[in-house]
């Protein structure tokens, strides 16, 4: 496809998730000319959550509705927002500005904020990718529906965990959650509520080494970590859906090479958000931090997009 011609932008979000919405409300309060652009459906993660009751001011929030309100928030104040999957991002070390690659379009951008986000961790079992969207699922919100009346095993110990397995027992007849170790990492408040329901069955130590069946599970092999015994439970095909909550993987890929990562993975930035490369900045889950909520993902991009304008040179908001 012919990309002669790059669209000049002051700034090129990346990401549509609180990260993004929020860099491109504050964009547009810098007056900055931006685009911010999405690969799938705006929200990113936040739209798999049906419940958060975390983000202050707004109580019982669901992910979607939490989302959308901020997208229309940032169009109305003029906001320009695409569905363009962007493929690169490099930089012209000779004009120092930044090249966004989508399918569609080039961008030349003066800076950039990459509000990628995370996706979901895979479990290393056998079967995971055979039936990942038939049988295994990583989105209770999306997936849950179809177990009702079903069993359904969960895996992972945190908060993700927790929240999801205890609103899969709206669905399902029985969840057991599988954590590896001997205790959860999840918030003590959940752990509680996780104790308190009758559906819930938690077996610490327990590893779901493998999933089998036809072309819906069957079977699983399980490890016992206490011993390193496995053991198989069989039930009939179709009668249960595995749901894995074991982390999250930041999205990287696009800077990789442009910036320096941490240890496990993500972006390392200055608390203005600025990376190793001068104008480009990240925001939310992609970057090095210690609490990954949406809270603090919203408030990444308000402080990138004002890095972003203090770069360009604009007036910032007070
Ligand atoms: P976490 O990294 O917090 O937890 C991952 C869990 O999965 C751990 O119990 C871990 O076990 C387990 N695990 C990892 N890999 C495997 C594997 N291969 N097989 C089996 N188990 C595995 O991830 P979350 O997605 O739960 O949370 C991500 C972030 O989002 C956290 O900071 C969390 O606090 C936050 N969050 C907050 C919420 C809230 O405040 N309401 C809701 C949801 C998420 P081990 O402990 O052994 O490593």
């Amino acid at each position: 496809m012919s990309q002669a011609v790059a669209v000049k932008k002051d700034l090129v979000i990346v990401g549509g998730g609180p990260a993004g919405l929020s860099a491109a409300i504050y964009a547009q309060r810098s007056l900055l000319d931006a685009v911010t652009l999405e690969r799938e459906a705006l929200g990113g993660q936040v739209i798999l959550t049906n419940e958060i009751d975390n983000y202050p001011g707004v109580p019982n929030a669901d992910g979607f509705s939490l989302v959308d309100a901020m997208q229309r928030q940032a169009t109305e104040l003029g906001a320009e927002v695409a569905m363009d999957p962007v493929e690169a991002i490099d930089r012209d070390e000779s004009t120092g500005r930044l090249l966004v690659r989508t399918a569609t379009t080039s961008y030349d951008a003066a800076a950039v904020i990459v509000a990628a986000g995370a996706q979901p961790r895979r479990a290393g079992f056998k079967g995971e990718e055979r039936f990942a969207g038939h049988g295994v699922s990583y989105c209770a919100t999306c997936d849950g529906m179809f177990y009702r009346g079903k069993q359904v095993f969960v895996i992972g110990g945190g908060n993700s965990a927790a929240e999801e397995a205890l609103f899969l027992t709206r669905f399902a007849s029985k969840v057991t959650l599988l954590v590896r170790k001997d205790h959860l990492r999840a918030q003590s408040a959940l752990v509680q509520e996780l104790d308190e329901n009758d559906k819930v069955e938690v077996r610490l130590l327990t590893s779901l080494v493998a999933v089998d069946g036809g072309e819906l599970p069957s079977r699983l092999t399980l490890r016992d970590n206490a011993t390193g015994n496995t053991y198989e439970e069989t039930y009939d095909e179709g009668s249960f859906g595995v749901f894995v909550f074991v982390g999250r993987v930041p999205e990287t890929g696009l800077v990789d090479g442009l910036v320096d990562l941490d240890e496990a993975g993500y972006v390392v930035t200055d608390e203005r958000m600025a990376t190793s490369t001068p104008g480009l900045f990240v925001a939310g889950d992609v970057r090095e931090k210690p609490l990954r909520q949406i809270v603090t993902a919203a408030a990444d991009g308000a402080v990138a997009a004002t890095s972003a304008a203090a770069y360009l040179g604009r007036p910032v908001e007070g």
